[in-house]
């Protein structure tokens, strides 16, 4: 292998020449602590930038086995040491000069949670290390500046590795504390189940965020306390006693006057699915990893998504056990939101009233009066929420500030008063006697259908020229065909949007063959994933870019939301 006399021999010879000269430079160098990978070059200064790896042995590296020995905690310590690269290496980017990306070194920006990327793999068997980084090529101009390239990479980079990237130089405490934080996660998640539980928000969390713009904890919030109803106390690993709410499996209100933090709760379970980093507030609130987010979504394609347990009889005669639209209505898109979420195998539905479709969620008894069922097309949420959990499993956490409808098909009510959760399930019970339920219970509905088995999309197949674009959390293109994530609202990165683009380009490649259902295609695709991680789904040879392991309830959503999809 060549080493890193040569690479600095070389980019003498390269200095003043044309940018592509650049490509000269692709390949391996061995440096005393690691070998640099050049993966993909850029074509000239102002294009996407280079693509590097650095790959640093077991032995070298030296983390200690004890610290990643469960799934969860090597996670934790991929995301770690990220994070500590990208703050070497935000000390040194544009440090070297030049035109377009001149000087830029880049890893992915890590948020609040915690999630499996491409930027980081510690591999569990030899304890070998990759750390993905972009560095922008330094030019004047279009002419190579390799000298500043030289600085990058024999100077900036080899300090970068040695103060993040060695066991020997870290604090051996900060890093135990890193991995002890994910084994108790972990064992707070596979507690919820065996508990009865779909979620635990541990006493002393902070959940309302800085701003509409930061994800950061709010200074000087009111830190949360469970009613003691609703107090259960958890042994952890490292941690030992904790004590928090526990929402039970079922049917639970979220209820409360404007303003006292009740979306605020149930942002903290949507992203409850992914755990925190230490300081966020929310490390102990952790929901069923399966919680899927319902709201409206008018706008939104829908293909094929059997909607018939909430609409049917529509007055076009349209069939709703395979109901089409590419222009869906607020009630449509959030039906189908619901059934597509069974199909991905959720167990806790999510939704904030602030977010539904009215006339989705319920219909009073005066309007049930006057508008008898039998012209009705739509059966509310409110009289199928109880059949969804008997019957499948599925429970709901629901923010209704404004209608009781609700109280009397709940097993748990709370209200959040100035804050401050309090368990009134007796006294709502109690106040909802005096309305009794307007109309007889419904019949259940169908069984929803899945059987819907796409055909590959023409123009997407292996060997032909895709353009696959990601537009930062809010969705990705391919070919042009946009597909519009952004009422993801548990999408926690851009980099699992462009995943998402990905996923979806692998599954028409290789998946979708008009046999398999959609759920069976997902499956596959979940199993490449975990067997090859997030880099089988970069079949070009340009080099790994930034990505991030999406939730198969996402997988699903984005393959549900694309317009292209045939069937
Ligand atoms: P609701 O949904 O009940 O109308 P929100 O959850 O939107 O209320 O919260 C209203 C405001 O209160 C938000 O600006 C939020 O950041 C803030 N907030 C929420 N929880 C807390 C808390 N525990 N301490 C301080 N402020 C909070
Ligand atoms: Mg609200």
């Amino acid at each position: 292998m060549q080493t890193w006399m040569d690479l600095k021999k070389l980019l003498e010879r390269l200095d003043r020449r044309g940018y592509p000269a650049y490509r000269d430079t692709r390949g391996s160098y061995q440096f005393p602590d690691y070998v640099l990978s050049i993966d993909h070059v850029q074509g000239d200064p102002f294009a996407a930038p280079s693509r590097l790896s650095i790959h640093v042995s077991g032995g070298r590296a030296g983390f200690p086995r004890e610290l990643y020995r469960l799934p969860c905690q090597r996670l934790a310590l991929q995301d770690e040491l990220t994070r500590r690269f990208g703050r070497q290496a935000a000390r040194f980017s544009f440090q070297a000069r030049g035109s377009g990306q001149s000087g830029l070194i880049a890893v992915s920006r890590c948020g609040q949670e915690v999630l499996e990327r491409t930027a980081c793999r510690l591999d569990e068997g030899s304890g070998d290390l990759l750390l993905r980084l972009e560095v922008g090529f330094p030019a004047d101009g279009r002419t190579i500046n390799a000298r500043e390239l030289g600085k990058i990479l024999l100077d900036y980079l080899p300090q970068c590795v040695a103060a993040s990237l060695l066991w020997r130089n870290l604090d051996a405490g900060r890093l135990q504390a890193v991995a002890d934080l994910a084994e108790d996660q972990q064992a707070i998640r596979e507690a919820l189940p065996k508990l009865g539980l779909c979620a635990f928000v541990a006493d002393g969390s902070i959940l309302p965020r800085a701003s509409g713009v930061s994800q950061k904890p709010m200074e000087g919030a009111v830190p949360f306390r469970s009613p003691r109803e609703l107090a259960v106390t958890l042994d952890l690993p490292h941690r030992g006693k904790i004590t928090g709410m526990g929402i039970p499996k079922g049917i639970t209100l979220i209820v409360g006057g404007g303003y006292h933090g009740k979306s605020t709760l149930l942002k903290a379970l949507e992203v409850g699915v992914y755990n925190h980093i230490a300081g966020d507030g929310r490390e102990y609130v952790i929901a069923d990893s399966s919680a899927v987010k319902i709201r409206a979504e008018d706008g939104r394609s829908i293909r094929r998504t059997d909607i018939s347990m909430f609409i049917h009889d529509l007055p076009n005669g349209r069939d709703t056990s395979a109901f089409v639209s590419e222009d869906a209505s607020g009630s449509t898109s959030q039906a189908a939101n619901v059934v597509e979420s069974m199909e991905a195998g959720t167990s806790l539905l999510l939704i904030d009233e602030d977010t539904s479709a009215t006339n989705f969620m319920v219909r009073d008894a005066l309007m049930q009066r006057v508008i008898q069922r039998d012209m009705e097309p739509i059966t509310p949420f409110l009289d199928r929420v109880r059949e969804l959990y008997e019957r499948y499993g599925v429970s709901t956490v629901l923010v209704a500030g404004s209608s009781g409808a609700y109280f009397h098909v709940a097993d748990r009510i709370i209200q959040m008063d100035r804050y401050e959760p309090r368990d009134i399930t007796a006294l709502a019970k109690r106040e909802a006697q005096a309305f009794p339920l307007p109309a007889a219970p419904l019949e259940p509905a169908a069984e929803p259908g899945f059987d819907r088995r796409p055909q590959p999309t023409h123009g997407l197949g292996e060997g032909e020229r895709v353009k696959l674009k990601a537009m930062g959390r809010d969705g990705v293109s391919l070919n042009r065909e946009t597909v519009d994530l952004r009422y993801l609202e548990q999408l926690a990165d851009g980099e699992q949007t462009a995943a998402l683009g990905y996923c979806l380009l692998y599954l028409q490649r290789h998946l979708l063959d008009g046999r398999r259902t959609v759920g069976q295609a997902v499956d596959r695709l979940e199993a490449v994933l975990e067997e090859r991680g997030l880099e089988a789904l970069c079949e070009s040879r340009s080099g790994v870019p930034f990505l991030a392991r999406p939730r198969r309830q996402e997988i699903f959503a984005c393959l549900n939301r694309y317009r292209g999809l045939r069937l």
